[in-house]
């Protein structure tokens, strides 16, 4: 295979090597044509004219089963063979037995490789293993265009063309960048064993080594015992001292192949299976293999410790934890996963990092190189790889679109946002980082209007101490230079699950035990968070809000516990806060038909939108199929969120909105003219807002609004966006 000569000589050498070797009269090599078809390349014993002529589909007779399913098929009796096709011109009708086996490479099938024979011969399993082998060292060379000629577009690699994938937004925003792949393919030079002995060292070292790793991390297990993150660990020892593991790849080995190749064909063999698990705690327990063999592929590069991360990353994964995420800090400029959920921790931390992330794009770990250009379209969910020039430069516009944008936005970073019929409206930003707090300055936010305390829960092995907590607070404060900033307490349950929490089986976790019902059955918790907060602030003012209110008596309960604290901290000679405000988040419709007296008795509401439109509509927020059916634009949404605000103002209680909806323009705009004066949103989102508003005149809004209520619309974002177009403001949306 290392001899010279252009792709097709070969291929050619290769398919006759084979057959001789093997003592069978056909040796053929099908590769992978796009998504679907299987083209002849090269062969050995067929009619020679049918190369590059003859071609199957994928699914189609036993070549393109074997494709389909990623598993070698052998018969003596090809004709008799389930599925069997010949393929007319190729003279294939009169051979009688048929070996095939994929070539594949980490779960991605290139092509199949083939041997047949005219009668009856019966393969052995030493005939498919070696097959295998080689097999695995035509999809190294495959993915190292070894087979390319002159001018073979063609048969490019799959790894040369543009690739554009769509999945699902998680996060707006656009940018240009370079692939980083979270757990790098690694790519080799020689993909054979040149020195059997050497390889076979190289492999043993690396997999103890891998061993040593895995006891490290269990013993750093701060959390001792209980635990998925445990479950995870665990699994990791077992399969790190499987025997089996090593004496398999150690046989690879030992027919020819280069350590890593080894690995990767163990972990090409989990993935095929992968594909076929239904149980989800089996598909669990094969990623953590799969896992695995990266570790240990990274002990055989040598690359234990950070990689550097080129300027302009964009990380590539099939998911990503929170923690992870934020390791990598402000050095991406996006991140595309194959999994993940838009409720997901790491999606809150990209929202924080304020980097454009989509999600559930297929097969892009696979498709993807380090290196690789990629454009990244966070508003619909895109990603461009290996682009040509055309993307590129809409790309571009694109780009230099948004930059003019925010120059215009932050223009008016020092202006209030007052409407043309001079409604002032405060504009707060959502916060749950120390990462996000510079943008108080640079987006104009007015103060904190939500911050999600449970981030710096989510990211830690345990619950953070006291002293951390109060740390941290005090340095949020620290920063807000006097500006107003509400803590909400510990919002856990449903999506957001602790690494140190025993996780709970309930049937429907978004309506399960979370948020304030967990902090009221297990008061000390929210008692140390609210110790931390009254520490933290040392006599500066702050306020505190309870998430997932249900009734009234919830909230009585966690305001008097809050001062209970409170006299407690007096009592100690600690400096009280200059003010504490103690409101509640309103995210269950039921709390807005709550008594009178709730009202009074909340210090301010926060409308918690992305939930309550969720109890709201019965429709789960992170279930993408039902989630886009109903947005904040539903007249009885609108007409709900009117009789809320009456509500307050019924009472003088201030209301606010911190839900994603408000971060949107038009959004924003219906729920002011709604009669909410208050909104919190992402930083970025001020400027756009603010630029809208500054426009508006919220009375036309309102009669657009309730003439589209009168009349029976059902939904008021088309009636909304027409005006503003008519308004001539329909470029700031
Ligand atoms: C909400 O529900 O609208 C909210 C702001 O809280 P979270 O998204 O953290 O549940
Ligand atoms: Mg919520």
């Amino acid at each position: 295979m290392a001899e010279a000569g252009d792709g097709q000589q070969r291929m050619d050498a290769i398919v006759t090597l084979i057959a001789s070797s093997m003592s069978t009269e056909v040796c053929s090599i099908y590769l992978r044509r796009g998504d679907r078809k299987l083209e002849l390349c090269a062969t050995e014993g067929l009619n020679r004219d049918s190369v590059h002529r003859a071609f199957l589909l994928v699914g189609q007779g036993l070549v393109g089963q074997i494709a389909s399913r990623s598993e070698p098929i052998k018969t003596a009796d090809a004709q008799n063979t389930r599925g069997f096709q010949y393929i007319p011109g190729t003279g294939e009708e009169v051979y009688m037995s048929f070996l095939g086996v994929p070539i594949q490479r980490l779960g991605e099938v290139l092509g199949v490789l083939v041997v047949q024979n005219r009668e009856a011969r019966h393969y052995s399993e030493d005939d498919v293993h070696g097959l295998e082998v080689v097999a695995m060292l035509l999809a190294e060379m495959t993915e190292l265009g070894a087979f390319l000629g002159e001018g073979d577009a063609e048969l490019a690699g799959s790894h040369v063309r543009p690739y554009y994938a769509r999945g699902v937004s998680a996060q707006e925003g656009a940018a240009e960048g370079v692939v980083h792949l979270h757990e790098p393919r690694v790519m080799l030079a020689n993909p054979v064993a040149e020195d059997v002995e050497e390889e076979r060292r190289r492999l043993t070292e690396a997999v103890e080594a891998l061993r040593g790793e895995v006891d490290d991390l269990l013993a750093g297990d701060l959390l001792g015992g209980a635990g998925e993150h445990r479950d995870v660990l665990e699994a990791y020892r077992m399969f790190a001292n499987d025997k089996g593991w090593l004496r398999r790849m150690l046989a690879s080995v030992d027919s020819g192949l280069a350590a890593e190749v080894a690995v990767e064909r163990e972990q090409t063999a989990v993935r095929a299976r992968l594909a076929r698990i239904a149980d989800p705690y089996l598909r669990e327990r094969a990623h953590d293999l799969d896992d695995l063999a990266n570790k240990l592929m990274r002990h055989l590069a040598g690359e234990r410790g950070q990689r550097e991360v080129p300027p302009g990353a964009v990380l590539v994964a099939r998911n990503i934890g929170p923690g992870e995420l934020l390791d990598y800090g402000d050095r991406l400029a996006g991140v595309v996963l194959e999994e993940g959920a838009i409720g997901s921790h790491a999606a809150i931390v990209a929202r924080a990092l304020a980097i454009p992330l989509v999600i559930q794009v297929g097969r892009l770990t696979l498709e993807a190189r380090n290196g690789d250009p990629i454009l990244v379209d966070g508003d619909v969910g895109a990603v461009h790889l290996r682009p040509d020039d055309t993307i590129h430069g809409a790309f571009r516009e694109k780009l230099d679109m948004r930059a003019q944008a925010m120059e215009a936005w932050r223009a008016l970073r020092d202006e209030p946002a007052l409407t043309l019929d001079g409604q002032r409206v405060g504009l707060h930003m959502n916060a749950g980082l120390l990462t996000d707090l510079p943008s108080l300055e640079g987006s104009g936010a007015e103060g904190v209007g939500l911050y999600r305390t449970e981030l710096q829960f989510l990211i830690r092995a345990r619950v953070p101490l006291r002293s951390e907590q109060a740390a941290l607070y005090d340095r949020v404060l620290s920063n807000a230079r006097g500006k107003r900033v509400v803590f909400r307490t510990l919002d856990i349950g449903s999506d957001k699950v602790l690494p140190y929490m025993k996780r709970l089986e309930e049937p429907n976790p978004a309506l399960g035990w979370r948020a304030i019902r967990i902090s009221l059955d297990r008061p000390n918790i929210l008692k140390m968070q609210l110790q931390s907060l009254l520490r933290g602030a040392a006599g500066r003012s702050f306020a505190v809000m309870f998430p997932m209110v249900a009734q009234a008596s919830e909230f009585s309960q966690a305001r008097a516990m809050t001062l209970e604290q409170l006299e407690r901290h007096i009592r100690n000679g600690w400096p009280a806060p200059s003010r504490l405000e103690i409101g509640a988040m309103l995210e269950t419709p039921s709390l807005a038909f709550a008594p009178d007296h709730f009202f009074r008795e909340a210090d301010f509401i926060s409308i918690g939108g992305n939930d309550l439109k969720q109890f709201f509509f019965a429709a789960d927020r992170e279930n993408e199929r039902v989630r886009r059916r109903y947005d904040a634009f539903n007249a009885s949404y609108l007409s709900f969120i009117r009789m809320i605000v009456d509500r307050c103002e019924a009472h003088g209680t201030p209301l606010s909105y911190c839900g994603e909806d408000v971060g949107r323009p038009l959004e924003a705009m219906a729920l002011t003219a709604m009669g909410v004066r208050t909104l919190s949103m992402r930083p970025a989102s001020i400027g756009p807002v603010k630029r809208l508003l500054r426009s508006v005149d919220l009375r036309e809004v309102r009669g657009v609004i309730d003439a589209g209520i009168g009349r029976g619309d059902v939904n008021l974002r088309g009636a909304l966006a027409g005006w503003a177009r008519d308004a001539g403001v329909g470029d700031l949306l």
